[in-house]
């Protein structure tokens, strides 16, 4: 850790193998943190390296989040999210109004490419904050049954 890097935090109830307490991980919380961009572990460090590169730890608490799985779940939620905004408003607009096509591409894919591209990154950080919450993919920090911890 550097200089520049803030004093990792000590968050409460952390599993360890000692004691065995798990880590309380509410849904809600990490998701909102994932979405704002921010670890949903700590809600201070930064989840993203890079406009969609999820970072490969939190640089305050220190959580791993090399184990996320988002996958392409965030282009789809995306495709859905838009798609139900703009397919409405093009159908309510041709339906009532019929302005030449020409217009109509001019700002439906503009806004289309836009709203996506602002979309991308939150929804990606809400689904990495979910699979954290519910202990998904990698996030499960405690051992398996049967499996003495080393
Ligand atoms: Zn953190």
């Amino acid at each position: 850790m550097d200089a520049m890097s803030p004093t990792p935090r000590v968050l409460p109830q952390t599993w360890t193998r000692d004691t065995g307490l798990a880590e309380k991980r509410d849904v809600w919380t990490a998701m909102k943190r994932g979405m704002l961009g921010r670890c949903p572990r700590c809600g201070e460090g930064k989840l993203f390296r890079a406009f969609l590169k999820v970072a490969d730890k939190c640089n305050c608490c220190g959580q791993d989040f090399s184990g996320h799985r988002a996958d392409d779940l965030p282009a789809y939620l995306v495709i859905v999210i838009v798609g139900h905004i703009i397919v409405p408003l093009v159908l309510s607009v041709e339906t009532n109004y019929a302005p030449p096509i020409a217009l109509q591409l001019a700002v439906y894919l503009p806004v289309t490419l836009i709203s996506s591209l602002a979309l991308i990154q939150p929804v990606k950080g809400a689904v990495v904050g979910l699979q954290w919450a519910l202990r998904m993919h990698g996030f499960d920090d405690t051992p398996a049954e049967g499996i003495p911890p080393v």
